[in-house]
């Protein structure tokens, strides 16, 4: 068998997990990163503390970050993109958009996902009013020490409502999927402001509470029982303002009444959409793309991370809503996946 590099695009918590565990069995690992730095998601937005882990994402992906880069077998190129793949398993070609080749035997691509862009969801107030946010936003808030302030003004916010699920489980804008994680981090969020700013209130108004696991006890009822988070079931019609406040108009769906409660601050829990990236991405690797628009799976048991391509795995967000746990163990069994080259077939295998 050939002992060319493993390439892997992407380099976030996926595509970390992928380039140490190539390594970690003796092989080199090449990793294209598009951004101007590794960490993905969590290090490029600036997230604050993580889920279920409470560290810090700068600590927790940082420390992925620094081993992969201490580490010899690991080739980074950062800035960077693949403009071409050809060739096979065990004799891949690509060529980065600077005329840069890199020889591989197999591919895996760990290009995460894009944040949901809220102006698509246009009558709950982003991009209207300054003072609704996203949740990207409050992690920034409070990664920066700065505490949470209403954008317009500074102030401390008296009250604040985290909204779930948008731009997901919406139907009418084209994003049917759960993002599985929004829940956990707004519930966590919510008790983070809560302690930041003991006098604000914090309301989430949710369709259904998808704290998966175990972290149903840690974070949905840990935030009403300590934290004193409220929790409304409605559904949303809009978000406007009365000159002074704004206002979250919908309907609790528990007694089925019209609810309009004021606010200083709105946080949109926003979801994971499938990479800008993809088309391009799926033209360029000769990838189907699934339904959603990520990168598909070809196997569901048998090789987790294969492709519709022989020698071309995924990982993590690519291919849909991941935890960053998830993301981190599936970075690691695709990398197996390609240093044995499974689904590429028994006899270029054994070759
Ligand atoms: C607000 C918010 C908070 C979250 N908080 C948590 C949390 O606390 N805990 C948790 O488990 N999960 C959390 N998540 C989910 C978490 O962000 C993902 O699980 C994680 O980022 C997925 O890792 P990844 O490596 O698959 O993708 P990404 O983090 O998206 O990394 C992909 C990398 O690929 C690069 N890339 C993209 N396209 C290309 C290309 N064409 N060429 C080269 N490189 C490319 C990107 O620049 C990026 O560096 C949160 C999500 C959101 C939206
Ligand atoms: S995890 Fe929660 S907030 Fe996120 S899409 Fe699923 S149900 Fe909605």
């Amino acid at each position: 068998m050939s002992e060319k590099p493993i390439l892997i695009v992407g380099g976030g918590p996926a595509g970390l997990s992928a380039a140490h565990a190539v390594a970690a069995s003796g092989r080199q690992a090449v990793i294209v990163e598009k951004a101007d730095r590794l960490g993905g998601a969590p290090i490029l937005q600036g997230y604050a503390k993580l889920v279920p882990s409470h560290e810090w994402a700068k600590d927790a992906i940082g420390g992925m970050v620094t081993r992969v880069q201490q580490n010899a077998k690991v080739t980074v190129h950062t800035g960077a993109q693949v403009q071409s793949f050809a060739g096979d398993p065990g004799s891949f070609v690509a060529t980065l958009k600077d005329g840069t080749k890199i020889e591989a035997d197999a591919a895996i691509l760990a290009t995460g996902f894009t944040h949901f862009d809220s102006l698509n969801k246009p009558e709950w107030g982003f991009g209207t009013y300054p003072d609704v946010v996203t949740t990207v936003q409050v992690e920034q808030m409070i990664s920066s020490g700065k505490g949470i302030r209403c954008p317009s003004d500074g102030r401390v916010p008296d009250r604040v409502a985290i909204l779930l699920c948008v731009g997901s489980r919406d139907r009418q804008i084209g994003r049917e999927w759960c993002s599985k994680i929004c829940c956990t981090v707004s519930a966590n969020m919510a008790m983070e402001i809560r302690e930041l700013s003991p006098k604000t209130n914090v309301y989430i108004y949710y369709m259904d509470i998808r704290t998966f696991g175990l972290y149903e006890g840690e974070f949905y009822w840990k935030s009403q029982e300590e934290a004193r988070v409220k929790y409304i079931k409605a559904r949303i019609a809009e978000v406007t303002s009365d000159g002074k406040r704004l206002v979250v108009k919908g309907e609790d769906t528990l007694v089925k009444r019209p609810i309009t409660i004021p606010f200083d601050m709105v946080v949109h829990a926003i979801g994971m959409d499938p990479n800008v990236d993809n088309m391009t991405l799926g033209s360029v690797f000769g990838v189907n793309l699934n339904q959603y628009g990520y990168i598909g799976k070809a196997a569901a048991y048998t090789t987790t991370g294969q492709t519709s391509r022989p020698g071309v795995y995924v990982c993590g967000a690519a291919s849909g809503p991941e935890t960053i746990d998830d993301s981190i163990a599936q970075g690691q069994a695709a990398a197996i996946a390609a240093l044995s080259r499974q689904g590429v077939g028994m006899a270029q295998a054994a070759e």
